[in-house]
């Protein structure tokens, strides 16, 4: 029997969904609501509601953006010949918190995971090709995850862009295998990039 109100066991039930979030961490979060003030939790929702309404996805590299094209496509100073290939928007945020690359990025939206029902179809790899063929990219790091799928797809993919004539490299060296990219600290991260081989 639960010893909440309504609207507290509603929203509790709606917080549990939230990834990382069980019970006991949702109730810390309803008395730190009822504990803010009234302007706080105001400015908490309209923050949550502008990132639901405002953030899209970069028509070029699918990136998170709040314009059509995002920040690292729109910037000049971008070296658009070196294209680093990853699974999620969050990785390109790792990787830009190295500072150490200034080419662009591709997001595929995930990787190759037959068990999820996940094939190549689901993922933006035809833009890739697209965007290799049309644009002057003189090189494509694929730096998709270190686990199974990451290694499946950076397989996969070195098979379409090996016939395009563009160098082609695979980072790696120095993540633990079996490692997905947002967990490796900037140093490690900055050094598989550097280490980077061909393929
Ligand atoms: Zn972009």
């Amino acid at each position: 029997m639960t010893t909440y109100t309504e609207s507290i066991e509603k929203l509790i039930e709606k917080l549990i969904k939230l990834p990382g979030i069980g019970r006991r961490s949702a109730e810390r979060i309803v008395a730190y609501i009822l504990d803010e003030s009234a302007d706080e939790i105001k400015r908490l929702t309209e923050g949550i509601l502008r990132v639901k309404e405002n953030v899209r996805f970069c028509l070029i590299c699918h990136n998170l953006s709040e314009q059509d094209e995002c920040g690292i496509c729109r910037n000049p100073k971008r070296n658009k010949s070196l294209l680093c290939v990853v699974e999620k928007p969050n990785d390109v945020t790792v990787i830009e918190k190295t500072a150490t690359f200034d080419g662009v990025y591709h997001v595929l939206m995930g990787a190759i995971a037959p068990l999820e029902g996940k094939g190549p179809g689901d993922l933006k790899i035809d833009s890739l090709l697209d965007r290799i063929k049309q644009e002057q990219i003189q090189e494509v790091i694929l730096a998709t995850d270190s686990d199974t799928e990451g290694e499946a797809t950076a397989l996969y993919l070195a098979k379409l862009i090996k016939p395009l004539g563009v160098r082609l490299s695979r980072i790696g060296l120095g993540l633990p295998v079996g490692s997905n990219l947002e967990y490796a600290d900037s140093a490690t991260l900055s050094k598989a990039l550097e280490s980077r081989r061909d393929i």
